[in-house]
């Protein structure tokens, strides 16, 4: 699944191409993604329209537009944006098709079909998140997450450290693969309970998690998660991987034996050794 580094890489390789361009007009190849995809509403407010910014918030892009509609786009669990000679031939799964004044095609491809293409109201403060994106918490880099925010945030939760650090809520875009790597770092077993965090671990936590999705984003994402770069180059995170997918295998500090549980439907893996 496209995580916080990965949508951040099709941010910063498509924006350059997309801002300040218009758009001719949109086809869609598909009824719908996760929803109803209506051809004509999506052409009626954007056909003839500039594409003033495209930003990454969490892991959506919003096409920011110069009027009250934007889109917002989610890559769900197997979407990819890649931008092509409009006459080059639809592959498979590419269920949407946004034709550029230039003469260029942004596609999007998603096999399982998960992904989100929907318009939404832009904020009257164009800084501001749009309503649709009100429920967020802060970005990974904000200043606004920070140890006294994890700290105060963390004293009544009784739900594990690594569900906790995985809720939108709390901060956005530390992914499962994210969070079992920043775990090992702290020194924190995911199977904590969130109150039980020491203020120590709630730094830590802050400057762990930014330096694993820095590296991250500058590695252009993780390949194990069948991601893709929109100019076909694969990422190379995952040869940095401490504990994600090395069950059974030796911990590269301790030679504790990797171990998996399932928390909240998705695998976490730690070091017994290295993490309480
Ligand atoms: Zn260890």
């Amino acid at each position: 699944m496209p995580e916080l580094p990965e949508v951040e890489t099709v941010k910063n390789a498509l924006a350059p191409h997309l801002e300040g361009q218009f758009i001719k007009s949109i086809s869609f190849y598909t009824e719908r993604l996760r929803q109803f995809l209506d051809v004509d509403l999506f052409n009626k407010a954007f056909s003839g329209k500039q594409i003033t910014r495209l930003k990454r918030r969490s892991k959506y892009l919003i096409f920011e537009f110069d009027h009250q509609k934007w889109i917002l786009s989610h890559l769900g669990m197997t979407g990819s944006w890649r931008l092509c000679p409009a006459r080059e031939e639809r592959k498979k799964h590419e269920h949407i098709s946004i034709l550029l004044e230039d003469g260029k095609d942004l596609r999007y491809c998603d096999p399982r079909r998960f992904g989100e293409f929907r318009i939404i109201s832009a904020p009257t403060n164009r800084d501001n998140d749009p309503q649709a994106l009100a429920h967020l918490g802060p970005e990974p880099f904000d200043e606004a997450y920070s140890q006294a925010y994890l700290w105060n945030l963390s004293r009544n939760k009784t739900k594990p450290v690594k569900n906790f650090i995985m809720d939108p809520k709390t901060v956005c875009g530390i992914g499962n693969i994210y969070a079992s790597e920043t775990l090992f770092r702290c020194g924190v077993s995911p199977l904590r309970k969130a109150q039980k965090l020491k203020k120590k671990d709630c730094l830590n936590l802050v400057v762990e998690s930014q330096k694993v999705l820095k590296s991250a984003i500058a590695a252009g994402g993780t390949t194990i998660i069948d991601f893709q770069a929109p100019d076909g180059s694969e990422g190379w995170f995952h040869q940095e991987l401490n504990v994600y997918g090395r069950t059974g295998e030796k911990c590269h500090v301790c030679d504790k034996l990797i171990k998996r549980v399932v928390q909240a439907g998705r695998s976490s893996f730690y070091c017994p050794g290295c993490q309480k």
